[in-house]
């Protein structure tokens, strides 16, 4: 039983898993690496780690870790799960036991403070790595990120300034990238969670495509999530998984945080393409292009959860616009689903209610998109797409 589903959990897991363990993860909140990821994101993560044959319970609260005879039985959540090893993975703290010591100020966050020259509230005392807090550079606001590769960042600046030249170190996005078997997962900035409750006005786009041109050997597909500030154009965060190449996504918009470029600038960076390295138009670009879209009205997007919860509770109509054999092979099983292949939309409009909010899904969004533009045309007003399609829906 692994208790916590962070980063460390996950990893935990796959390691565990490889040599023939049975492992249980069991997570606090609502869904895996929930500071971390957003719902839509984790939920990708979570189908990957069932399919790896990992025990996953969410929204369980471990309350005993269970003896028998001095020896580790299992844990307490309500019900006992037995297990042979428990590993807790439910977070870190900064040790300032020393800086305490030392009369040092902690700072809010319950670690070092310090300034941008990473100077303690004592000018001869400097600190850096994970017993120091950070600056959000998209919040202002201080932050606890114990990461190496911050760490090691800090390492330069500290030895520049006791050194006699002066350097600074403005702050972190909270990039983080972690492998959990086949899946990468990479995040940076804000979660759309945390952003809407900050009160930025947010918004996001879910884009799914092959990590190189579909069409080149081993080509693989990826999720790209980001959440866009409706007010200034910029990128507030972005988290992808998928089994594909995400890094370079990531970092490519992590350079554009930094560098404070708006989506209609990511829309056109000049990124290399050839097709075994990326698609004519990389997922970072049709994001931006799709995140366009968006903020100039031109199509309106849900998530899957927010479709799933209309589907229940509300009287819409699906329309899923893929070819035959796609809606063969999956499908939303409900009676309020209609199947138009995109090919046939035009001529069959009339079968879709107009009194009725219309919510249309493909595969990646982009018959979704086509899809609405053809409804809203022929005067449809109440049109939605479901954000990544199938390849973002999860059971
Ligand atoms: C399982 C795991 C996986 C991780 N994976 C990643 C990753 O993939 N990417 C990433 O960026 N980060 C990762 N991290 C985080 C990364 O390891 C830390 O952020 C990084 O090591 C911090 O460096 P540091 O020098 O501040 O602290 P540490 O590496 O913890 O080094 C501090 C050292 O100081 C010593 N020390 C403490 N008190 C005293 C004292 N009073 N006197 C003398 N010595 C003392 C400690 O024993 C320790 O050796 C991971 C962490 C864990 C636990």
């Amino acid at each position: 039983v692994i208790i916590g589903g962070g980063l460390i959990g996950l990893e935990s897991a796959e390691a565990l898993v490889n040599i023939g363990l049975r492992v249980t993860i069991v997570e606090l909140m609502e869904h895996i690496a929930p500071t971390l990821l957003d719902k839509d994101i984790a939920m990708l993560v979570e189908n990957h780690l069932k399919e790896k044959g990992v025990n996953l319970l969410t929204s369980t609260r471990v309350t005993r870790i269970l003896t028998k005879n001095g020896i580790v039985s299992g844990v307490d959540v309500g019900k006992e799960i037995p297990a042979d090893i428990v590993i807790t993975a439910v977070g870190v703290r900064p040790n300032v036991d020393l800086a305490v010591k030392a009369g040092l100020e902690i700072g809010e966050t319950g670690a070092i403070k310090v300034n941008e020259y990473l100077q303690t509230s004592d000018k001869y005392i400097y600190a850096g790595g994970d017993c120091v807090e950070n600056v959000d550079l998209i919040t202002g606001k201080k932050v606890f990120v114990p990461l190496g590769s911050i760490a090691n960042k800090h390492g330069r600046v500290i030895g520049n300034n006791i050194t006699g030249s002066k350097d600074r170190f403005p702050g972190v996005l909270n990039t983080t990238i972690f492998k959990v078997f086949d899946f990468t997962v990479a995040r940076t900035g804000l979660t759309e969670k945390r952003a809407r409750e900050l009160g930025y006005n947010a918004y996001s786009v879910a884009t799914p495509g092959p990590d190189r041109a579909h069409y080149y050997p081993g080509a693989k597909y990826i999720r790209l999530k980001v959440i866009v500030d409706r007010d200034t154009g910029k990128i507030l965060g972005a988290q992808g998984a998928g089994l594909g190449v995400i890094d370079k996504r990531i970092d490519v918009l992590i350079t554009a945080i930094h560098a404070g470029f708006t989506i209609d600038q990511i829309s056109n960076l000049d990124l290399a393409y050839a097709p075994p390295y990326s698609a004519a138009l990389d997922v970072v670009i049709t994001a931006a292009n799709t995140a366009r879209n968006k903020r100039d009205g031109l199509v309106e997007g849900i998530t899957v959860s927010e479709a799933k919860e209309k589907l229940e509770k509300e009287d819409v109509v699906i329309l899923d616009v893929r070819a035959e054999n796609e809606f063969k092979q999956k499908r939303i099983e409900s009676d309020k689903v209609i199947h138009i292949p995109i090919l046939e939309l035009r001529d069959r409009i009339n079968e879709i209610p107009r009194d009725k909010e219309i919510i249309i899904i493909c595969q990646l969004g982009l018959r979704s998109y086509i899809a609405s533009r053809i409804l809203k045309g022929n005067g449809f007003k109440n049109v939605k797409i479901i954000d990544g399609g199938f390849a973002f829906w999860f059971d």
